[in-house]
C-alpha cells in the first residue's frame, strides 16, 4: 500500500496541468499549487501517507460531511424537511433550483444545503457555541485537538460573501432559514475554514468506512444505517455537477472542497484523503480526482467492483 501511494505521488509530480487554485476566496489564491498529499487510514488501524500529508489546508466543503453528521445527530430525519437528498446537477453555488423548489435546497452538499444544515445546528445556540460544537466534533473524530479554524480564510470569505449571502437571503425569504443571515453564513465560512492535513482528514473519515464506529477507539459516532446514508449522499452529491463523473471514474463516496482536498470512503476498508490545490472547472481537485482514480483502479476498492 505504501508503495502504491508513493507511486501515485511520483507519477503525478510530473504532471504540468494541475488545474487552477480557487481565487474567488483571495486567501486561497496564495496557496502553492505544486503541493500534493495522499493519506489512507484503514479500518484495521493501519496508516499510510505520501507527499506533504501533515501540511494543513482549508477543508472547505469537505466540512459539510461533518456538519451533516452533527445535524442528523440533533434532528434525525426531521432534517429532511429542511434539505433534500437528490443530486442537483448544478454548480455548488447555484441559485436556480432554489426558486423552482420553494427555497428548499436539493442536498446538504451544495452551498445552499450546507447553509440550511448549519442553520439547523444553530437552533438554541449562539454562533460561538455552534462553532465550538463543530470544532469539537471534528477534533473528536480525528482524535486530534490541534485542529483549528483558519480565521484569515474565514474573514476572506466574509469579505466576499455576496454569493453565499444571496443564497441565504433567498432561503430566508421562503421561510427556510431561522437565524440572521450574517450569523449563519459567518458560521458556515468558519466551518469551511477548518484547516486539516490529509493525515487528520483520513482519520476523521474513518467512521464512515467502518459502519459508524471510529478507529482505533472503537467508539460509535453514528449508527451503521446513518453511515451508509451519508456515504450514499457523498456518492450522489459530493462533487456537485461532476458527481456522476466522479462515481464513473472512482466509484467511491467522495466529498471535495475548493481548497483542493477530497475525502473518499471505501466502506469496510478505509478512508482516503487527497490534496492538490488546483481545481477543475467544477471546483473539484484536478489531480486529487486523478489520484483517487489511480488508487481505485490499482486496488479494486471501488464499491462497484474492480
Ligand atoms: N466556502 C466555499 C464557498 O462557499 C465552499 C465551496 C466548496 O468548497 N465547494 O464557496
Amino acid at each position: 500500500m505504501q508503495e502504491l501511494l508513493n507511486n501515485i505521488v511520483a507519477e503525478l509530480a510530473e504532471e504540468t496541468e494541475r488545474g487552477k487554485v480557487a481565487d474567488y476566496i483571495p486567501q486561497l489564491a496564495h496557496v502553492d499549487p505544486s503541493q500534493f498529499a495522499i493519506s489512507l487510514a484503514t479500518v484495521e488501524g493501519e496508516r499510510f501517507s505520501a507527499g506533504c500529508a501533515t501540511t494543513p489546508f482549508s477543508i472547505q466543503s469537505i466540512s459539510k460531511v461533518f456538519t451533516l453528521t452533527i445535524a442528523l445527530g440533533k434532528l434525525g430525519d426531521a432534517l429532511w424537511s429542511k434539505v433534500g437528498r437528490e443530486p442537483s446537477g448544478d454548480p455548488f453555488n447555484s441559485i436556480v433550483q432554489l426558486e423552482h423548489e420553494g427555497g428548499k435546497p436539493r442536498n446538504p452538499f451544495i452551498n445552499a444545503g450546507a447553509i440550511a444544515v448549519v442553520d439547523a445546528i444553530m437552533m438554541g445556540h449562539e454562533p460561538k457555541e455552534t462553532l465550538g460544537e463543530i470544532l469539537s466534533f471534528v477534533r473528536y473524530i480525528a482524535d486530534d485537538n490541534s485542529i483549528c479554524f483558519d480565521h484569515q480564510v474565514a474573514a476572506s470569505e466574509m469579505q466576499h460573501k455576496d454569493r453565499n449571502a444571496s443564497l441565504a437571503h433567498f432561503m430566508k425569504a421562503f421561510g427556510h432559514l431561522r437565524h440572521d443571515v450574517d450569523k449563519v453564513i459567518g458560521t458556515y465560512f468558519h466551518q469551511c475554514a477548518i484547516a486539516m492535513s490529509c493525515e487528520q482528514l483520513a482519520h476523521a473519515g474513518l467512521f464512515l468506512a467502518s459502519d459508524g464506529v471510529n478507529r482505533p477507539s472503537n467508539l460509535r459516532v453514528v449508527s451503521p444505517q446513518r453511515a451508509r446514508r451519508i456515504n450514499s449522499l457523498m456518492m450522489m452529491c459530493g462533487h456537485y455537477d461532476a458527481s456522476g463523473e466522479f462515481a464513473f471514474r472512482v466509484g467511491l463516496p467522495g466529498k471535495s472542497g475548493v481548497g483542493g482536498g477530497i475525502l473518499a470512503i471505501a466502506p469496510g476498508r478505509g478512508s482516503l484523503a487527497v490534496w492538490s490545490p488546483g481545481l477543475d472547472k467544477y471546483g473539484n481537485s484536478l489531480l486529487g480526482t486523478r489520484a483517487l482514480e489511480m488508487f481505485a483502479q490499482r486496488t479494486g476498492w471501488s464499491v462497484f467492483g474492480h
